[in-house]
């Protein structure tokens, strides 16, 4: 719930929290049945494994977020599971997910906030095959992670604040379940041949699995392994790919109209379009020496991103930069007394910021409210309600969070994340056309898609 109290002229929102078992018990009731299933589906798979003659061969490709849950839930379905990464770990970016703390899920879901080209109802079906509180249950019970809310942005982490708890016990239970993983190993190329999957592995024995998943990831942050083999891979193989582009990234403007406000920092309101293609975000701003950054632009920096790669970069950025609205603005700058423009913005802004935009909107801070001209309220009135902020360019791939686009979800099976073109072949995580806002929600749809992955590969014939 949020309050918002009008002192003076100086707006404060208080966000009054209720706590997050409250609210996950409320919305555990609401949704029972699911939530009930799938805890019910996990249990079921843990001590019944399927069992035919041989075990399945499950081979994961990617030990990321996504491939380690797809590791766990194949190997306790009884498959023979083998988790091949690259890297000499695994799972690097949960490493440094939330700045080290790892946002592990979002406290609350809102699943309109997810982005993709393919159909959004598939998409929420895929989501909603392991729903939230079922996922807090898994780390909470299963992994034995306790979680915490950080009340002020609905963000979950382990109580342990560290990112590597979550990679190591995920690790340490996919093994406890029965599953090998194999790191340094780069894995070059798939094909099906008489009946099984064949895995090349860079310098060593290809490898012959009844079912593969691919959880190599995007495009995002390079270094941590995933660099779009398996994007190209899946797309070799005749996959319906919907263009890729960085999201979650911090938006650059050259030249930098405001670098000497770099590091101010405060909530905000952006609206980004580009014809029918919008996206808008209440939350963090950050002034960077070469932009702006923070939770809000990190949000809408799809629509930007892909307003420059697609097109003419024309798509229009637009901040209110206080709770205060039109009304309230021009309330508050009416034309009596002997405050200044500048005394008055400063009441609700971080004073260097609040004189640049007077600044910028042709005024001088000085000037008092008495003889401020009509035109001249209305400009800056404008300015702070709908501020044009020049932006041109973005800082790509090197920063993204997620990769946007990706693998059509129409050529996936929702319920088990097998591919519909090429049976045996599963697919989850980030090299699906699909990313969330901040908030926990990319690790929600790898953990989702991987499960449903993992259990898919463990069963279907
Ligand atoms: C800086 C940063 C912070 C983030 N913070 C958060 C957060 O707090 N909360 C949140 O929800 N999301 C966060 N994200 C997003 C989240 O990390 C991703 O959505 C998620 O990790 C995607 O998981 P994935 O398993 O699909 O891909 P990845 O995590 O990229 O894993 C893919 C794995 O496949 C391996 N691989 C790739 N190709 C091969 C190959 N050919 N052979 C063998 N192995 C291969 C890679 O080495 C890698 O280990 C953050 C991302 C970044 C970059």
């Amino acid at each position: 719930m949020q309050a918002i109290v009008i002192a003076g002229n100086v707006v404060l929102c208080v966000r009054l929290q209720t706590s997050y078992r409250k609210s996950t018990s409320q919305s555990q009731l609401k949704e029972r049945g699911p939530v009930e299933h799938a805890r019910a589906q996990d249990r079921a798979t843990l001590h019944k494994p399927v069992r035919g003659a041989q075990p399945r061969r499950v081979v994961v490709i990617g030990a990321g977020a996504a491939g380690l849950m797809a590791a766990i839930f194949a190997a306790s379905a009884g498959a023979k599971t083998l988790l091949l990464e690259r890297t000499k770990d695994g799972g690097r970016k949960i490493l440094i997910s939330g700045g080290g703390r790892c946002n592990i899920l979002p406290a609350q879901l809102d699943e309109s906030r997810f982005v993709t080209d393919s159909s959004p109802n598939t998409l929420r079906n895929i989501v909603r095959s392991w729903p939230l509180p079922a996922q807090v249950a898994f780390f909470e019970q299963d992994l034995g992670l306790k979680l915490v809310e950080e009340p002020e942005s609905a963000k979950l982490f382990p109580a342990s604040q560290r990112a590597r708890d979550v990679r190591d016990q995920l690790l340490a239970l996919a093994r406890r379940r029965g599953a090998e993983f194999w790191p340094n190993t780069l894995v070059t190329n798939i094909t099906f041949l008489n009946g099984s999957w064949q895995v090349e592995r860079d310098g060593a024995p290809r490898l012959e699995a009844d079912a593969v998943i691919m959880a190599t990831g995007g495009l995002s942050v390079p270094q941590t392994g995933s660099d779009g083999w398996g994007l190209r891979m899946v797309e070799q193989l005749g996959h319906t790919m919907h263009s890729t582009y960085a999201a979650l990234t911090p938006v650059l403007t050259e030249p930098a109209p405001f670098a000497a406000l770099s590091g101010v920092s405060l909530q905000v309101r952006l609206i980004a379009e580009d014809g029918p293609r919008k996206a808008t975000a209440t939350g963090g701003f950050l002034f960077t020496h070469g932009g702006y950054s923070g939770p809000a632009v990190l949000d809408i920096s799809h629509v930007l991103v892909r307003s420059r790669t697609s097109g003419d970069a024309s798509a229009g950025l637009l901040v209110q930069w206080t709770n205060l609205d039109e009304e309230a603005w021009q309330a508050a700058l009416g034309p009596d007394g002997t405050r200044t423009v500048g005394a008055v913005v400063r009441q609700a802004l971080p004073a260097r910021l609040a004189d640049a935009l007077v600044t910028s909107a042709g005024l001088n801070p000085a000037c008092q409210l008495a003889q401020l001209r009509r035109e001249e309220r209305l400009r800056l009135v404008k300015t702070l309600v709908r501020g044009e902020l020049p932006w041109t360019g973005d800082e790509g791939y090197k920063k993204a969070e997620v990769t946007g686009g990706g693998v059509s979800l129409a050529e996936i099976d929702p319920q088990t994340m097998e591919s519909r073109r090429h049976p045996g072949l599963f697919l989850c995580g980030e090299i699906l056309d699909a990313f969330g806002p901040i908030g926990g929600y990319n690790f929600l749809w790898a953990w989702a898609t991987g499960r449903a992955a993992g259990l898919g590969a463990a069963r279907t014939a």
